[in-house]
């Protein structure tokens, strides 16, 4: 017996995520290079989200896995099988793509009930888990509404309700967010990761906005150029960026040129453009032997502190934004310009426009790169 979306059936044989493999997948369109060697293996039940710039890949590699896409090369597996010989709708997966519009015309119930339809299921059975979608997404009183009668979020709720209906194994979501406001997106966000959890399914989302990935997602595929650059959980890829590009991509970073002066078994000297000096231990996330003399140190804002006293680098402050929870200084120094992030609740929260500052981090906060801006 299969699992089904249908609450009781939910809690005896909880409905099991798909696996996906993802193997060396290639597109071209003409001389462009759409999707360029892609491999990533998403596990049962997990949150996987390609998050990249316009133009990287995102939507390619989701529609080669949905089956609206041929792939040049490469291989799509879900649960050990092969899928790039079936059609979409064989392959039985829940999908909400923008593009993927609902039908105006329909009810709301009618639109999700759809897909049921089209598998031929017993209209009980369509009834019964038209009404647990309904649910799930807090639609229980709008079954007889026309979509045109919803606004934008109420209309995604209706898309991912229907793209859920059939239990699919896997769903693949592109940018389903990308058309609301604010606040709408987060309380949606919210829904999409409780409804993903209730149902144990596989997903995998694409989005370019960075927060929503950081919020969503159990690991990160951040794309570039039509390949993944780096996959980690949202802590990895924020914390241990593997270049400047990716840190720069997900979040607010300082990039200070360096050049490393002596290095030795347990410290190394950096010299700033300025000609200030730094010792930094060289722990295992310190400087590899890859690295070369002149190098990037990367700093998050919310990594510096500020004191009153000298610090490693002196700075002045330049400016002062009020953020609500946080306060953004941007602070001018003799080694570059610094942005600082600090807790509104902070002492450090108060300085004002001119005061001189001691910038201080610990080293652990700090990332040495090879090179400057290209992806990598
Ligand atoms: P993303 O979703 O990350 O914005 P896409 O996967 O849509 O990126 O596109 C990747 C690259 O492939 C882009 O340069 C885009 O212009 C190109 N591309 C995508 N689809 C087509 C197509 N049908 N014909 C020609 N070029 C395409
Ligand atoms: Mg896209």
């Amino acid at each position: 017996m299969t699992a089904s979306i249908d609450g009781t059936m939910a809690r005896a044989a909880r409905p099991r995520g798909g696996a996906i493999a993802i193997a060396d997948l290639c597109k071209r369109y003409g001389d462009a290079i759409a999707v360029d060697h892609v491999s990533l293996d998403v596990k049962a039940g997990e949150f996987v989200t390609l998050l990249g710039s316009s133009g990287s890949g995102k939507t390619t590699t989701l529609m080669m896995i949905a089956g609206f896409v041929d792939p040049d090369h490469g291989s799509i597996a879900i649960d050990g099988r092969d899928v790039v010989p079936l059609p979409p709708e064989r392959r039985n997966l829940g999908v909400v793509f923008q593009s993927y519009a609902l039908f105006p015309h329909l009810s709301v119930y009618e639109n999700i009930a759809f897909p049921l339809r089209l598998r031929g299921e017993a209209a009980a059975d369509i009834d019964r888990k038209v009404r647990h979608v309904l649910e799930l997404v807090h639609l229980a009183d709008f079954g007889a509404r026309r979509i045109t009668q919803l606004s934008g979020g109420q209309q995604q709720r209706v898309a991912l309700a229907r793209a859920i209906v059939f239990s699919p194994p896997v769903l693949l979501m592109d940018e389903p967010l990308g058309a609301l406001d604010r606040k709408l997106r987060e309380q949606l966000q919210t829904e999409i990761k409780r409804v993903q959890r209730d149902l144990g399914v596989t997903v995998v989302y694409v989005t370019h906005d960075q927060e929503e990935a950081l919020a969503l997602s159990d690991r990160i595929a951040i794309m570039s150029e039509g390949r993944i650059v780096q996959l980690g959980n949202p802590d990895e890829v924020y914390e241990q960026p593997v270049s400047p590009f990716v840190a720069s991509f997900l979040g607010e970073s300082n990039m200070l040129p360096v050049r490393i002066v002596s290095r030795d078994h347990a410290i190394v000297r950096l010299r700033f453009t300025d000609g200030t000096e730094i010792v930094q231990p060289r722990g295992p996330k310190g400087v590899a032997e890859s690295v070369p003399d002149d190098a990037i140190l990367m700093l998050r804002p919310e990594a510096l502190r500020l004191g009153t006293d000298v610090g490693a680098v002196r700075g002045r402050v330049q400016g002062r934004e009020f953020m609500g929870a946080t306060v953004r200084y941007t602070i001018a120094s003799p080694v570059g310009e610094l942005t600082v992030r600090v807790a509104r609740t902070s002492a450090e929260a108060r300085l004002a426009q001119g005061e001189t500052v001691g910038l201080h981090w610990s080293p652990e906060h700090a990332i040495l790169f090879a090179e400057a801006s290209k992806p990598p």
